[in-house]
C-alpha cells in the first residue's frame, strides 16, 4: 500500500495555509479536496475582514491565534502583494444602553492586547466618518480587508513549489487507524493508503471526519451546528469609508448585521445568523426590510431600493442555539487512542485571520509528533 507521511483533509484557507507551512520542513504531503478546486466552501463565502481580535474571551484560542494571524497576514500580504486595505473599523453605540457594553467590549480588546484600540466621542467620530449614527464609537484602525481568493492562491503556490500534492475530487469517506498510522479511503476512486500523519481541517464536514476516525462526537461535543450568514448588497456608492460594526450580541453568535467594504469598495450589510439543518446558501429575499433596518440603525440615510439579496456563508459552530460561544479545537487526539491524528474543529470566525497562525500551530503539533 502507498504511504505517505502527511494527509490534510481539506483544501480551504486552512488546509492551504498549514500546507504552505509544513512543506517548509516536511516531505511527502498530500492535500485531499472533494470539489474540483479549492476555497469552495466557507474560505470563499465570508466577509474577508482581517480582525484584531477584540471580542474573543481573553486566554482563547480565538483571541491569540486572531492577534499572531493579524500579523503574519499584513506581512504576507506586503511581501506577496495580496491585495488587501487596512480601512479601519468603527464599532458604534447608537444609543445611551450600548454605551457600557461598548466599553466593556474595548477593556476586553486591550485585555486581550488589542492595543492601538481607541475610544471615540461623537466630535472625534465625525472626523472619521460623519455618516454613521454612533454617540459613541470603537475604533481599530488596524481591521482591515484581504482578497481571500489571492491567499488561498499564494499558500496553495507555496506548497505547490515545495512539493506537495492536491489531489481534487478527492472525497475522504473511510480512516482506519493502524499501527503505522492511518489508512484512508477516497471515495471516488476506491482507493487506500496509509498515512503516517492526519491532519483534518475540512470546516463544515470535520465533525464527520473526526467521527470516520473513530471519535464519538456527541460525547467529546465535537458536533458541527450550521450557522447560517446571508448577505445584502447596497447597490448604491458607500457613504461610509470604513467597516461599522455594531455593539454584539451578548453571546456572540454573531457579530450584528455590520457594513463591511470589498475591495472595489462596494457596501455589502451581513452576516446574519441562523440556524439551520443541511446547507443552503440561498439568500431569503423577505429578509430585506430586517436588513434595511438594522443597516439604517448604524447608518442613516440608506435606500431601501439598493438592498439586493448577495450571497450566503455557513459558520461551523461547535455551541448550538443559544448556547455558550465556543473555542477553537486544535489538537492532537492521542489522549482518545488516536495519536497523530490532528483535528481542527469550529474554525468559524476569525479563521480567515487566524489562518497563519492556526498553521504555525499546527506545524509545532506536527513537530512534536515527529520527534
Ligand atoms: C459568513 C461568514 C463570515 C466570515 N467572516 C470572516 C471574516 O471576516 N474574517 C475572518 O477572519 N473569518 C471569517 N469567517 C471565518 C472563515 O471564513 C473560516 O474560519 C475559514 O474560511 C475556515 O476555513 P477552512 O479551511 O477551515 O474551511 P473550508 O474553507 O470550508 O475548507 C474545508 C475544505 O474541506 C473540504 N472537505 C470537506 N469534507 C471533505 C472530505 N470528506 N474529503 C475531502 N475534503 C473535504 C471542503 O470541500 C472544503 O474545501 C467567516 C465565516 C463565515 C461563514
Amino acid at each position: 500500500m502507498e504511504e505517505v507521511e502527511i494527509t490534510i483533509i481539506g483544501a480551504g484557507v486552512i488546509g492551504l495555509a498549514i500546507a504552505s507551512e509544513l512543506s517548509e520542513k516536511y516531505n511527502n504531503i498530500v492535500i485531499l479536496e472533494k470539489h474540483d478546486s479549492f476555497g469552495q466552501e466557507i474560505s470563499s463565502r465570508n466577509s474577508e475582514v482581517i480582525h484584531t481580535g477584540i471580542y474573543y474571551p481573553h486566554g482563547s484560542l480565538k483571541a491569540k491565534l486572531c492577534i499572531e494571524g493579524l500579523e503574519y497576514l499584513y506581512e504576507i500580504c506586503g511581501k506577496y502583494s495580496i491585495a488587501h486595505r487596512k480601512l479601519g473599523k468603527l464599532i458604534v453605540a447608537t444609543d445611551q444602553t450600548e454605551l457600557i457594553p461598548l466599553e466593556d467590549l474595548f477593556k476586553k480588546g486591550k485585555t486581550n492586547g488589542v492595543n492601538d484600540l481607541a475610544l471615540l466621542d461623537k466630535g472625534d467620530i465625525d472626523k472619521i466618518e460623519p455618516n454613521t449614527n454612533a454617540i459613541a464609537a470603537i475604533y481599530s484602525p488596524h481591521t482591515g480587508i484581504i482578497d481571500s481568493h489571492s491567499l488561498m492562491k499564494h499558500f496553495l503556490s507555496v506548497a505547490e513549489d515545495k512539493g506537495v500534492i492536491v489531489s481534487y475530487n478527492s472525497e475522504v469517506e473511510l480512516i482506519d487507524k493502524e499501527n503505522k498510522g492511518y489508512i484512508v479511503g477516497i471515495k471516488q476512486e476506491n482507493y487506500r493508503f496509509l498515512s503516517k500523519i492526519l491532519i483534518n481541517c475540512s470546516g463544515l464536514s470535520s465533525d464527520y471526519i473526526a467521527a470516520l476516525a473513530g471519535i464519538d462526537i456527541n460525547k467529546c461535543g465535537y458536533k458541527i451546528h450550521l450557522c447560517k450568514g446571508s448577505y445584502f448588497t447596497y447597490e448604491k456608492s458607500s457613504p461610509v469609508k470604513s467597516l461599522i460594526y455594531p455593539v454584539p450580541h451578548k453571546n456572540l453568535t454573531g457579530l450584528g448585521v455590520h457594513a463591511t467594504l470589498d475591495l472595489g469598495f462596494r457596501l455589502r450589510f451581513g452576516p446574519d445568523t441562523e440556524y439551520i439543518d443541511s446547507i443552503d446558501y440561498n439568500v431569503n429575499f423577505n429578509k430585506k426590510d430586517i436588513f434595511y433596518e438594522s443597516a439604517l440603525k448604524i447608518i442613516p440615510g440608506l435606500e431601501k431600493d439598493a438592498f439586493k439579496p448577495d450571497m450566503a456563508g455557513i459558520r461551523p459552530k461547535l455551541q448550538g442555539h443559544g448556547e455558550k460561544t465556543r473555542d477553537f479545537v486544535i489538537t492532537d487526539e492521542a489522549e482518545k487512542g488516536l495519536p497523530s491524528l490532528i483535528n481542527l474543529i469550529g474554525i468559524e470566525s476569525p479563521g480567515l485571520t487566524a489562518a497563519p497562525a492556526i498553521a504555525r500551530m499546527v506545524s509545532g503539533i506536527v513537530s512534536e509528533i515527529m520527534n
